[in-house]
């Protein structure tokens, strides 16, 4: 028997007022139902802005460092169910157990970080133009805001938007990703177990259309922080901005390494197999184009299928290399770009298929996938693959490889393996993407430095982690107080 979860509204576990659950079940093994959770409507969005609005003066006027010690209580709590956390993480989104454990831990250090930053909150002393003036800013909560989610980081993501928002003294609705909502309510139970007063935080599980879209449109909800497709990030700015709320959509990208003839070739297909393959491909970091050099295009594709081809795939909780797609249609989608490489005419090296046999049959499993002979404007080459689908580019200077990593309409990350500086240095100035690296995989962030994408990838408003996420859940007020 699954158990069946509520939602969290105004300190109590309910049930929707529809009075219908969904089930979750296990990505490896989907006769596996991990839990079932609320199907809620728009009326239980609305109970939970009312409980999170009833909430908020009497959170944003808690000290900013009793805030933090209700945050670091959270991350104390986390830390105590690590294992937990991470098997129910694996068991839902189908992560291996050392990247969940990873993402976990991930979320600990971020609940200690913003817990830590709450004592420095504050503003800005200014010279003022005339005597017995004082100039100066203070940094004020937002209101009342809403987080929404993406499934591929579910416990990661949520960390990142409520521990600032918790932070900075806003009140929060949050709804998770359908396909993995059991991770963030056990972050929602650490936070009730840190003392967090009721109404503060609420969780609201169902659809996109039926819970999330109203935590857009509201009109007492003060912003929305948003991460997901670029599709429904842009439905999610268009409407949460017509009646001027703030903003920030983190969406999805199609991110490149550069590989230079300089480089250390098995370093090389190290950085790119890695950030393509990990996590199933299912990062919006995630290398999706190898962009190599003609000196060792070859080369370079010869080793990066005997990379993908010495993964192992299976069941994430198993010492496997990678586990399964988080749902059967996630995985047809991953399939369907196979075909669309094909029939393209890229060359597919390896990989393509869909896993078959005993440990397969009930889970949603692909051969790591590498095409070659892939041109710039074909379909693979330009549309983001949610799965552990590479494609390799051929290019013959530095300038074509960055006019190739710059000719899709994302911009996320992007990374070039070169033992040449100057490349180094000139893909930086260069590249069109929020995050820049040299010789490091596209995926993988620091807690502590600011987060987003350029062009498609975001809405470019605010950037998230870092003092970047307190930035986005306050407002400045500037005083001119004269004595
Ligand atoms: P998604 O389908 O866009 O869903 C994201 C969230 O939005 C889910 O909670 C979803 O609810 C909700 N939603 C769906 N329709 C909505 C609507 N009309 N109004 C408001 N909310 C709505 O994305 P996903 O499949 O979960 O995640 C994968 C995508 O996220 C990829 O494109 C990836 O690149 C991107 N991503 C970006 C970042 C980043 O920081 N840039 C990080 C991680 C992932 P349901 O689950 O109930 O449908």
């Amino acid at each position: 028997m699954s158990t069946e979860h509520g939602n969290y509204i105004d300190g109590d576990w309910i049930e929707s007022e529809s009075g219908e659950t969904f089930a979750v079940s296990n990505p490896a093994n989907k006769n596996e139902i991990l839990g079932t959770y609320q199907q809620s409507t728009s009326d239980d969005a609305k109970a939970a802005i009312e409980a999170a609005v009833a909430a908020q003066d009497e959170w944003a006027s808690t000290p900013a460092p009793e805030r933090g010690a209700v945050l670091k209580r959270t991350a104390d709590a986390l830390e105590a169910r690590k294992d937990e956390l991470t098997k129910t993480l694996t068991t839902e989104e189908g992560k291996t157990l050392s990247e969940a454990g990873g993402e976990v831990q991930r979320a600990i250090d971020i609940f200690t970080y913003y817990a830590e930053k709450t004592r420095d909150l504050g503003g800005t002393m200014k010279a003022a133009s005339a005597g017995n003036k004082q100039l100066y800013t203070k940094l004020e909560p937002l209101g009342t805001v809403s987080l929404i989610t993406p499934w591929n980081y579910p416990i990661a993501i949520p960390a990142w938007k409520l521990a600032p928002a918790l932070a900075t003294g806003n009140t929060v609705v949050f709804k998770p990703a359908s396909a993995a909502p059991g991770v963030s309510l056990k972050l929602v139970e650490c936070l009730e177990q840190a003392g967090l007063p009721g109404g503060v935080v609420n969780y609201v599980t169902g659809s996109g259309s039926d819970v999330g879209a109203p935590l857009s449109e509201h009109g007492e909800i003060d912003a929305v922080s948003f991460t997901g497709s670029t599709a429904i990030g842009t439905i999610v700015a268009q409407t949460a901005t017509e009646d001027l709320k703030r903003v920030q959509c983190e969406m999805g990208g199609k991110n490149p390494t550069v590989v230079m003839p300089s480089a250390d070739l098995t370093d090389a297909v190290d950085i790119v197999g890695s950030g393509a393959f990990g996590v199933t491909g299912q990062a919006c970091t995630a290398c999706s184009r190898a962009i190599v050099h003609e000196e060792v295009y070859d080369e370079f594709v010869a080793e990066i299928v005997d990379y993908a081809e010495s993964l192992t795939v299976g069941d994430g909780t198993d010492d496997v290399d990678m586990g399964p797609h988080v749902t059967e249609s996630e995985l047809d989608e991953t399939l369907e770009y196979v075909n669309v490489g094909r029939e393209d005419g890229a060359t597919l090296e390896t990989g393509g298929n869909r896993l078959t046999g005993d440990e397969y049959d009930d889970g949603y499993f692909v051969e790591p996938t590498v095409f070659s002979d892939v041109n710039a404007d074909m379909r693979i080459a330009q549309e983001e693959i949610f799965g552990p689908v590479l494609a390799v580019l051929s290019v013959s200077d530095f300038e074509e490889a960055v006019a190739v990593a710059n000719g899709v309409e994302f911009g996320l990350s992007a990374s070039i393996v070169t033992d040449d500086l100057s490349e180094g240095h000139r893909f930086i100035e260069g590249v069109e993407a929020g995050v820049a690296k040299v010789n490091e995989k596209t995926t993988g962030l620091e807690l502590h430095v600011p987060f987003g994408g350029y062009k498609q990838s975001s809405t470019n408003t605010y950037r998230e982690q870092g003092d970047a996420g307190l930035d986005f859940f306050t407002s400045i007020k500037t005083a001119y107080l004269n004595y």
